[in-house]
């Protein structure tokens, strides 16, 4: 069997209590392969998270760690962590221990048996809130919808990439990113495997309503069209029923010499019209702000320190 190495990146955000932990648990699954490697993206924490990362470097050089600047987003840090892995194959993974590590011997067979993409999709659980269970499942839904991928709920960011397509996302340069659907979308071979989260190990979720929206917007907005279509559809049915309603006046008027009156329909007309006016420019705002994002080519992350020397990104 030709040799290979295996890199693990994972996302770091105020998770000082749990890298050590973590390291623990990945070293022993790894040291049966030939290579390996585990990096560490710390996600400009405000916690021991980057010292954590330079003890754990110090103690074993198999760990290397990128530092940003700030805080960038746990898909900006998976992003980096994929430009910067060496392994042919990839696989990116919570830092909280809710992707058992347990799954990874599984995920390189089948990488071995020649798929190019391992996913994950999450299993309800427990060890989730309902809340959080229902925001997901509508989530995939609406995502599906707008998108036209077939995402299957609960498609989690744990998955193996084999090199080649970590390549082709090192030069995916989009700065709206929402890499379970990019990765999806790009095809190759991807094969599936169910898992059900570990509670997580120490702190709280950093998924905060905000980042969650942000989120959902980037997925929605940023894989078609379709929601300005369906600005356009709703502009004219809006249209089409005020024609509908302006008939019926006249034929009020000219048939039965009757006048509806009423400030209540003149408010509600002129407010659902403003809804929909508002909503509309609401969405073909959320596509400027998107195309003025990307003329501006900022950097997508700053590094401000990582453990290996003269390494630029892929
Ligand atoms: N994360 C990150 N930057 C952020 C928020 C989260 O790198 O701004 C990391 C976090 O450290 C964890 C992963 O992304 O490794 C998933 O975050 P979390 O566990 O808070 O989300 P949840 O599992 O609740 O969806
Ligand atoms: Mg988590």
């Amino acid at each position: 069997m030709k040799q290979f190495k295996v890199s693990i990146v994972v996302p770091a955000y105020n998770e000082e209590k749990n890298l050590v932990p973590l390291s623990e648990a990945l070293l022993p699954l790894l040291k049966q392969y030939d290579d390996y490697e585990i990096i560490f993206v710390n996600d400009g924490s405000t916690d021991l998270t980057l010292e954590k990362c330079r003890e754990l470097h110090k103690k074993d050089k198999k760990i290397q760690f990128i530092s940003f600047s700030r805080n960038f987003g746990h898909q900006v840090a998976l992003k980096a962590g994929l430009d910067f892995a060496t392994g042919d194959c990839v696989i990116s993974m919570d830092a909280d221990m809710q992707h058992p590590p347990r799954l990874i011997p599984q995920m390189v067979e089948l990488w071995q048996k020649g798929n190019d993409v391992v996913y994950t999709i999450r299993q309800d659980s427990e060890n989730q809130s309902f809340i959080k269970k229902l925001c997901s499942r509508c989530y995939y839904f609406v995502f599906r919808f707008f998108s036209g991928l077939k995402l299957p709920s609960g498609t989690a960011d744990f998955r193996l990439l084999d090199r080649k397509v970590v390549r082709v996302v090192q030069n995916l340069s989009e700065k709206t990113l929402f890499l379970r659907g990019m990765i999806f979308w790009l095809g190759f071979k991807q094969k599936a495997l169910l898992y059900t989260p570990n509670k997580r190990w120490a702190g709280n979720s950093h998924y905060t309503i905000r980042k969650m929206l942000a989120l959902a917007f980037a997925g929605a907005v940023s894989f078609s069209v379709k929601p300005l279509r369906i600005a356009t559809y709703l502009g004219l049915i809006t249209a089409f029923l005020g024609c509908l309603f302006t008939a019926y006046v006249l034929y009020m008027k000219l048939w039965n010499g009757a006048v509806i009156s009423g400030w209540a329909s003149i408010m509600s007309v002129l407010l659902i019209l403003g809804g929909v006016q508002l909503f509309i420019m609401g969405i073909i705002g959320e596509y400027i702000g998107l195309i003025f994002i990307e003329t501006k080519k900022r950097p997508l992350y700053i590094v401000e320190e990582k453990s290996f020397d003269n390494k630029e990104p892929f």
